[in-house]
């Protein structure tokens, strides 16, 4: 069995009158994040990582943002595809762990829902899939609730 680690990061903007999507699922909030696609910063953090272990190159490279297939985009889609991607090389997802930066709202009570989503998507048991979420306590664009920001780590095997 060959096993490979990788890692991924993502920021979006905070903005008035978008939705905001994290992990897969809607939250209501007074802000979305700003993006071609429905902007779920963990969901492409993700995505990175998995293309990141397998050594895809990244999310911007199979999913432009200069290509209207993704304007508005459901991440899902997204991700969906891109472990399409892995299992093309042979690789299957071993895990992840991700962690979400922001200041508000309270990701808490989200991260089942969350982790369901996800672990359906990258044929995982929930235990496998793993969010953190933490505030930036008030320092920086996470702070002053500028921005939204997630990072993750996957592993990949392949037999
Ligand atoms: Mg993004």
């Amino acid at each position: 069995m060959t096993f490979r680690v990788g890692f991924g990061s993502d920021v979006h903007q905070l903005v008035v009158g978008r939705e905001l999507w994290l992990g897969g699922i809607r939250i209501e909030h007074v802000k979305g994040a700003l993006g071609h696609s429905d902007a779920d910063v963990l969901l492409h953090a993700i995505c990175d990582a998995l293309l990141g272990a397998a050594g895809l190159d990244d999310i911007g490279h199979h999913f432009p943002d200069t290509d209207v297939r993704w304007k508005g985009a459901d991440s899902k889609v997204l991700l969906a595809q891109v472990v399409e991607l892995l299992k093309e090389k042979g690789w299957t997802v071993g895990n992840v762990d991700s962690t979400l930066l922001l200041e508000r709202p309270k990701i808490k009570p989200h991260i089942p829902a969350m982790r369901k989503v996800i672990a359906a998507l990258l044929a995982l048991d929930i235990d496998a899939v793993s969010i953190k979420a933490t505030t930036s306590e008030t320092l920086g664009y996470v702070g002053r609730e500028e921005g939204v920001c997630a990072h993750a780590v996957a592993l990949i095997q392949r037999a």
